[in-house]
């Protein structure tokens, strides 16, 4: 099986060099050509355009920034259509629009090309580890195709549903992470004011129902003042321009998700777009005039 990768940033590097060594015979693209020597080094094969990576290649991965950027890749010019064989694969592995992927996958299916949504939590370590947990939506068959590859990337891979679904559960992913990256910072807020170690609130409340990997990691960073992403603040505010296109489309009301939208929108405006998502705990510092500082 040969396995094409597109978007070679902190996640496509990881997950394309764990394919390449668990043994496929790997051809990528990226937009910089500097982007792709850690993977020629490694034996793959670099290509110019998407559509030369598609027209080598069975199963095609695709992990690039948003829905925009996915359409380019596989409907622009020198793009995966221009390249594809009938009956091979895409598996879009960026975190975009649910209605957008529907679209795209009933254009692929017009050209009897398959498409699978297959977004990812777990950050660049899982992305590393081959440990990411993999949302997926599609057609059954072709899940169990790609199954082989999802395996080599990540540990949790759950068929979600039909085109869509997947991004449909990574939505819901960055919901709940968003809102408890807001709620980690008023934890560490609110002890921190009381003259109380948010270090010590933090290995406290890890062994309660308040314990979850966002406390482990994100709690850790924030305590650490890490703001290098990991998980630019710019991604998780267009993750939340997706929940709330969503939530508009659908008429739902979300107002967690509301809320965080804000604190990522002044996150942008405040230039720190290209820091981790957890810099949401600098604005509820400036909103307090308080520093969260271990040992407090
Ligand atoms: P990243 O480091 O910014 O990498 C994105 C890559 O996509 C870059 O190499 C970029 O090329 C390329 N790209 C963007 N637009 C393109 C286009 N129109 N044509 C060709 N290449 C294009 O981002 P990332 O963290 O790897 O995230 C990738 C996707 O995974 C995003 O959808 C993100 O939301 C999702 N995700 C990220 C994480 C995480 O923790 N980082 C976790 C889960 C999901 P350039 O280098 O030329 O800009």
């Amino acid at each position: 099986m040969r396995v094409g990768f597109i978007g070679l940033g902190i996640m496509g590097q990881p997950m394309a060099l764990n394919i390449l060594n668990a043994g496929y015979p790997v051809t990528v693209h990226a937009r910089r050509p500097a982007m792709m020597s850690p993977l020629s080094n490694a034996g793959a094969t670099a290509c110019n355009t998407s559509a030369e990576v598609a027209a080598n290649s069975d199963i095609i991965f695709v992990c690039v920034s948003d829905t925009c950027d996915v359409e380019q890749v596989i409907l622009g010019d020198d793009g995966i259509l221009k390249g594809i064989k009938e009956n091979s694969v895409v598996v879009d592995m960026s975190t975009i629009s649910p209605s957008a992927t529907r679209s795209l996958a009933k254009t692929l299916s017009s050209h009897n090309i398959h498409m699978l949504d297959a977004p990812v939590s777990g950050g660049e370590q899982g992305a590393i580890d081959g440990a990411l947990s993999i949302m997926v939506g599609g057609d059954e068959e072709v899940f169990n195709r790609v199954l082989p590859l999802f395996k080599v990337m990540g540990k949790n891979i759950v068929h979600v549903g039909g085109n869509g679904a997947g991004q449909v559960a990574k939505a819901c992913n960055q919901v709940v992470i968003g809102q408890a990256i807001a709620a980690i910072g008023e934890a560490y807020i609110l002890a921190s004011a009381s003259g109380v170690d948010p270090a010590k609130v933090r290995e406290a409340l890890l062994g309660g129902f308040a314990g979850s990997r966002a406390l482990e990691s994100h709690g850790q960073r924030m305590l650490d003042r890490n703001f290098k992403p990991g998980f630019k603040a710019s991604l998780h505010h267009k993750d939340m321009r997706i929940v709330m296109e969503a939530a508009h489309e659908l008429g739902v009301a979300l107002p967690g998700a509301s809320m965080v939208t804000q604190y990522l929108n002044a996150v942008i405006g405040n230039g720190k777009g290209e820091n981790d998502s957890i810099s949401i705990l600098e604005l509820q510092e400036q909103l307090s005039g308080i520093t969260v500082n271990k040992n407090d």
